[in-house]
């Protein structure tokens, strides 16, 4: 293998590795993520359930109040009753009466309704938060080990980031340029092996001419449909 391909294909080796460390930290950060969004959520209901409570009350307030006027209205048309001379106006107040009086008793209703709704609310209220308790508690002790997770992984990723300078230091600048934007936009590997013929980056063949020249050995060429670096070592039973 020629010096330039063993340190290319050296270097994504390590390269990969540090990918691997990346993605453990992040898959550490979110799971954590995942939890405090849940955190978040559980709070943000116990508000709205907090916001209906205080609409409700506030509702029962004023259908109280709308109950007292029509009772004071009640009992001012009661003792009006004694002043009325014909019957066609006794027969009006009475009805009047008996509206209002139906009036309150509608709102009475409705106000008993709204208080076992904030009932039910407060009691849903007092699990959800029973709930939140113990999730920040989760969460706190997650965080605590995600923290350490990370650190540990970290140690071992600064070994990998020494070693990576290390290997790249003696690589042309544009073949390093050329093989790190490959990575960037290949999925992380810029150099690969051909077998039989088919890139094992994109896993199409090539064309026979480009292959046979491959085969000669020690040489780098681009792959037509991925533009991977090529190249190509023979399986390792065929070397004996
Ligand atoms: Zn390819």
């Amino acid at each position: 293998m020629n010096e330039l391909l063993s340190q290319l294909v050296s270097l994504q080796v390590i390269d990969l590795e540090i990918d691997r460390i990346d993605n453990a930290i992040k898959d550490e950060q979110n799971e954590l993520d995942d939890r405090i969004s849940a955190l978040a959520k559980r709070e943000a209901l116990i508000n709205e359930l907090q916001e209906s409570i205080t609409t409700q009350e506030k509702e029962s307030r004023t259908l109280e109040a709308e109950m007292t006027d029509k009772m004071d209205h009640v009992r001012e048309r009661q003792s009006k009753m004694m002043q009325v001379q014909t019957g066609r106006e006794q027969t009006a107040l009475l009805k009047e009466i008996e509206d209002a009086k139906k009036n309150a008793k509608e709102n009475e209703e409705k106000i008993v309704a709204l208080m076992e709704s904030i009932e039910k609310l407060t009691e849903q209220i007092e699990t959800e938060k029973n709930m939140l308790k113990g999730e920040k508690k989760l969460v706190t002790e997650e965080t605590e080990k995600v923290r350490s997770a990370i650190a540990k992984i970290n140690r071992g990723k600064k070994e990998k980031d020494k070693l990576r300078k290390k290997q790249a230091k003696d690589i042309k600048g544009s073949v390093l340029k050329k093989y790190d934007t490959l990575r960037q936009r290949r999925n992380g590997v810029a150099v690969v092996n051909v077998v039989d013929g088919v890139c094992q980056g994109c896993f199409m063949a090539l064309p026979p001419q480009r292959y046979n020249m491959l085969l000669k050995g020690d040489q780098i060429l681009d792959c037509p449909t991925c533009q991977r670096m090529n190249y190509y070592v023979p399986p390792v039973e065929e070397e004996k």
